[in-house]
């Protein structure tokens, strides 16, 4: 079943619970905006001395802070469609807003949602560039395209006047047909927590406040704000847990926005042991909590759980705080803890200091980012008789099918959505193509006639296809936030398309437009498929440019690719009972339970624990050139490292994306293998280099909930090196720890 939910009775809802409340701090008419900078002589106060540590300048101004003050920092004052739009110092347009402090020089905060662009709920948004969806990122396994892909957010973000980064998704795909999938790294913890690290740190460094979210185990969006997500502690550690955890120390975010569900009972917004114990105790976490949209269930037990921010409204952080700390049951030393860690990423992450000169995007820069990261992007599953790439100089005739394929390629719905130049302003849970035509980008570089049909009468496809010497069929599959896909299977009767059309021309390529794994029941019926993911505002040029051969494809599957929906890990989307379900009336307690059974087995390791056959492997793709892996040595020199050699074995120069997998001790009772490593490099044809790669021996641990530590078990390591989960040449066993 699919859960569609309405953002605009949210909003709605939204408006009346922000008039109920009655508080008078989103009104208060000292209000400024960065665009109204305060007139106060930066020179004279303290807590400007840059020399100063963001957490004594944060102390510095809490001092300064009345009462009223501190509230009006620690939850949002509605979305902006709550507001007129045109008041910019209230919300900019976007999706939520913090009142700065303009006697102290502490600016607003303004929030804008930047999953894979700056969205379009943000007024100033209709010029961003749209990046292909975060999936596609993970696909580049490479950590100088997730900081690219950061510092443009950043600079985009910059220039449109926000200040807070509201991307940083990195919940695993535990479910593949969770309808974020695409806003998501991928099934590997480590994979995944390395990326989105890397693209977090580099944002970070445009001066804005960046978010990890959503904490933790939101991996399914039907029934969020209500379900309990129930996993063992173990587990959670290693899987879910273990890709926030590598995410924050790797770019120390300002801000971690905690998610709708509860975990293992408790609310994740009012849940001490994810929020204080282990986010800010034992990891460190020196930013702050925010809640997301609507998610805060409670005053005290939210206060004292380390929720810091309510967002994006004032329903039990603003009048009903304010009473609670006057009458003692929140202590003044709680409120003044979230107030500390806010101000704390404010200094910490720049804006304060260097306030927001707004200006253009840069929106030619944009595109060739977007185009670039989306080449590294494209995961080239299936090349038989070697029909790719194609070869402008054979004068083939081409045939172009798929719906929208002569204008457009799709992107991923909700708050993520970007509007970049030249696309219709989107309205909530509605299909969005961006205006990047695959027709135009093939034309441009065929040698010969190159026709078009949509595809939605699959007779007069096949009958073009027919007539043609190479089909190119261009398949989609939409997902969004709030929604859950039922199936992996192509919609709108695609495979039927697909099969005729194969069947009509055996030249046929499928690229597939998805934001999860796909179905596939014709694959060995077609000698070539494509994966684009949601492929960004320049997404038909980068199709276009591996098609031809002028990008030899290197990107690898961050998911697996199973062959049926029923191969999927329990326990599948869980639907939660009869009633009412909408996001901004959240229940008091959780109404469903989802069992995480599958634990530790999440995405490959769950295949290879069950010895189910997949269509796909994780990390797997292919190259226009083949590698060849040889001569692995693990060397323990202090740390540990894997050496080994890889040769292109190929006619042309390519990217090769290496792979390391570890088999722990069997007393460890961990899944078959698990990934620990990966560099991914470029050859020239017929050239070898000697690959070094160090493995971080937390990877090589378990999580020993006796004790509640990462822990390293004595015995022996059995390491795998290649290009895919399944296809992993070579093979050392050594004993750990030295
Ligand atoms: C989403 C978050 C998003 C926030 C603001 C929430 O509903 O789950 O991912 O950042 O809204 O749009």
């Amino acid at each position: 079943m699919v859960f569609f939910r309405s953002r605009i009775m949210a909003a709605i809802l939204g408006i009346l619970a922000c008039h109920c409340a009655q508080v008078g701090y989103a009104q208060s008419p000292n209000q400024v905006g960065y665009a109204q900078s305060p007139n106060i002589d930066l020179s004279k106060v303290p807590w400007m001395d840059v020399t100063l540590s963001p957490d004594q300048r944060a102390d510095l101004v809490l001092k300064e802070l009345t009462l009223d003050d501190k509230i009006s920092l620690i939850h949002g004052q509605g979305q902006a469609n709550d507001k007129p739009v045109t008041d910019l110092s209230v919300a900019n347009g976007a999706d939520g807003s913090v009142p700065g402090v303009p006697r102290l020089g502490i600016p607003m905060l303004q929030m804008a949602g930047s999953s894979y662009g700056v969205t379009t709920n943000a007024l100033n948004g209709r010029y961003s560039t749209a990046l292909p969806s975060d999936i596609a990122l993970a696909s580049t396994w490479d950590n100088a395209s997730a900081c690219r892909y950061g510092t443009l957010l950043g600079r985009e973000l910059h220039a449109q006047g926000y200040n807070v980064s509201l991307g940083g998704g990195v919940n695993l795909a535990r479910e593949l047909r969770n309808g974020r999938t695409f806003e998501y790294q991928g099934e590997d913890p480590i994979l995944a927590g390395i990326l989105i690290g890397n693209r977090v740190r580099c944002e970070q460094e445009q001066h804005v406040i960046s978010v990890l979210k959503h904490f933790a185990l939101n991996d399914q969006e039907t029934g969020r704000s209500e379900n309990n997500s129930i996993l063992n502690n173990r587990a959670f550690r290693e899987t879910d847990l273990l890709a926030f955890e590598i995410g924050n120390s790797i770019a120390r975010p300002g801000a971690i926005m905690c998610s709708y569900n509860a975990v293992n009972g408790d609310f994740a917004c009012e849940n001490k042991t994810l929020l204080s114990h282990i986010l800010k105790e034992e990891w460190g976490f020196s930013g702050f909590v925010i809640s997301a949209w609507g998610a805060t269930h409670s005053v005290a037990k939210a206060s004292s759980a380390g929720l810091d921010m309510e967002q994006p409204s004032e329903a039990f952080y603003g009048n009903p705080m304010k009473q609670a700390v006057l009458d003692g049951t929140v202590p003044l030393s709680e409120l003044n803890e979230h107030v500390h860690r806010i101000l704390r990423a404010e200094f910490a992450s720049g804006i304060v200091d260097r306030g927001f000169p707004r200006s253009v995007p840069d929106l030619e820069a944009g595109y060739k980012t977007s185009r670039e990261i989306a080449e590294k992007s494209i995961v080239l599953l299936k090349n038989e008789k070697n029909i790719l790439p194609l070869n402008r100089a054979n004068k083939q005739t081409i045939a172009v099918i798929g719906l929208h394929a002569d204008t457009s390629m799709i992107s991923g719905g909700g708050s993520a959505q970007v509007d970049p130049p030249g696309a219709a302003i989107h309205k909530w849970m509605e299909q969005v193509w961006y205006p990047t035509s695959p027709l135009d980008s093939i034309t441009s570089k065929a040698g010969a006639k190159v026709s078009f049909i949509s595809g939605t009468d699959s007779v007069a496809a096949a009958a073009l296809a027919a007539k043609s010497e190479i089909a190119i069929v261009f398949a989609y599959q939409w997902t969004s936030e709030e929604m859950d896909l039922t199936s992996l299977t192509l919609p709108d009767h695609q495979d039927n398309l697909i099969e005729r059309v194969a069947a009509a021309n055996p030249n046929t390529i499928v690229v597939l437009e998805t934001g999860t794994a796909v179905t596939m029941p014709w694959v060995d019926r077609v000698p070539g498929v494509v994966e684009v993911w949601y492929a960004g505002n320049k997404g038909a040029d980068a199709v276009a440019n591996m098609l031809f051969g002028e990008v030899n494809p290197s990107a690898k599957l961050p998911i697996t690719f199973p062959i049926s929906d029923n191969d999927l890990p329990p326990p599948g989307i869980v639907v939660p009972p009869a009633g009412d379900h909408s996001i901004y009336h959240p229940k008091g307690t959780p109404t469903f339970n989802i069992h995480y059974v599958a634990g530790l087995n999440v995405g490959y390791k769950w295949y290879d624990s069950q010895a189910i056959r997949v269509l796909f492997p994780f990390g797997f793709g292919l190259s226009y050139t083949t590698f060849k892996y040889s001569n692995l040595r693990l060397i323990q020199n202090g740390s540990l490292k894997a050496v080994f050699s890889v040769t292109n074995s190929g006619q042309r120069a390519g990217d090769e994306i290496a792979e390391v997998y570890v088999s722990l001790p069997d007393d460890a009772v961990e899944p078959p293998k698990r990934l620990v490593a990966w560099s991914r490099f470029g050859l020239a044809a017929g050239e070898t280099k000697e690959v070094s790669i160090p493995i971080d021996s937390k990877f090589l641990s378990i999580f020993d909930d006796t004790v509640d530590k990462w822990k390293l078990l004595h015995g022996d390591y059995r390491f795998f090196v290649g290009g895919s989960s399944q296809d992993l040449p070579l093979k050392q066993t050594i004993k750990l720890p030295q």
